[in-house]
């Protein structure tokens, strides 16, 4: 059971570091060449990140003199290793060198040794722009007998991927999987990308199982049924077959326009142009005399009026 477990978690690492991209784990140097070097190599080859950790502690006295150095001379150390946002890289290191001296009055990190391992993670965790899974892969660098971080972020990614018996067990047992597991540099790989991940899509609430490219290897992601968006391009395709009975499908607009105007012609013949036509007919009658109708009954009524005054003079 214990290698099954190992063989699952070892395969859900490595589709999160295919996913996230490999950091360097500079482990030949200190703890600040070990941090620098992560730092270095996010979006960055890790062969670079190394050669710029080598450089930079090569090229300096110490990491001190690279916190008093200008962002100008640390850039061109970046840029000769091949870093193309040197100046960028540059501020992050200076960055992080500044705020431990503040803390601490100096950039030796030997002091991390008399911590406990919870209490390293929350002190880094708290630096800006460096980001929990660097303070926990920096406690799993510290910490050589095999612990692992006491972390519920951590925790539940791990749980959730299936390590320890998934979601049925506790934190507890799934730590104890985790150390029983991870042999070597594994368990720092392990610390730092279960704790990315729980950063981004496997974060508490909602996880975003349908966007993640470890489901295959996880226990709680394969239980998640994602909707397929194939089916909803089918409609387009039976709009293509309407198109021969009308109009609709081609241009659901200019069908709309053909109708609109077939409406108008109705209403125009039959009610406008009929009662226009009966004031042209009552106004042609009143100009024109001459014509049959009412303007008749009009000359007949003057017509007797005048005979009949000269009948009666004649009388
Ligand atoms: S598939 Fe879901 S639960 Fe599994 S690691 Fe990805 S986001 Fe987390």
């Amino acid at each position: 059971m214990a290698r099954s477990r190992a063989a699952g978690l070892s395969e859900a690492l490595g589709l999160l570091e295919k996913a996230h991209g490999r950091v360097a784990l500079v482990l030949d140097g200190s703890p600040m060449d070990f941090v620098m070097g992560i730092l270095l190599s996010r979006g960055a080859p890790q062969d670079r990140a190394a050669e710029a950790v080598r450089r930079l502690t090569t090229e300096f006295v110490d990491w001190n003199e690279v916190r008093i150095s200008y962002r100008r001379e640390v850039s061109e150390v970046l840029e000769a290793t091949g870093y193309d946002d040197g100046p960028a890289r540059a501020e992050l290191l200076l960055g992080f060198l500044g705020r431990l001296y503040k803390d601490k009055n100096g950039v030796d990190l030997a002091f991390l040794t008399a911590m406990e391992p919870e209490a390293v993670y929350s002190y880094f965790r708290g630096f800006p722009r460096i980001g929990d899974a660097v303070a926990a892969a920096l406690v799993a660098r510290l910490t050589e007998d095999g612990r692992v971080l006491d972390a519920p972020e951590l925790l539940r990614v791990a749980q959730r991927l299936g390590v320890g018996g998934g979601a049925k067990s506790s934190p507890a047992k799934v730590r104890k999987a985790l150390e029983d597991g991870l042999k070597g540099t594994e368990r720092i790989r392990a610390h730092y990308y279960l704790t990315l991940h729980s950063e981004g899509l496997c974060r508490a609430r909602q996880p975003v199982c349908a966007e993640c490219p470890v489901r295959p290897g996880c226990a709680h992601g394969r239980t998640v049924k994602v909707p397929e968006k194939p089916p909803r391009e089918a409609p387009a395709k039976s709009k293509g077959k309407k198109p021969p009975k009308g109009p609709g499908p081609t241009g659901e607009e200019k069908p709309a326009k053909a109708a609109k105007p077939a409406k108008s012609a109705k209403p125009a013949k039959s009610a406008k142009p009929a009662k226009a036509a009966e004031p042209a007919k009552a106004a042609g009658s009143a100009d024109k005399p001459g014509t049959p109708g009412s303007p008749r009954r009009a000359d007949r009524r003057p017509a007797r009026s005048a005979t009949s005054p000269a009948k009666k003079r004649r009388k």
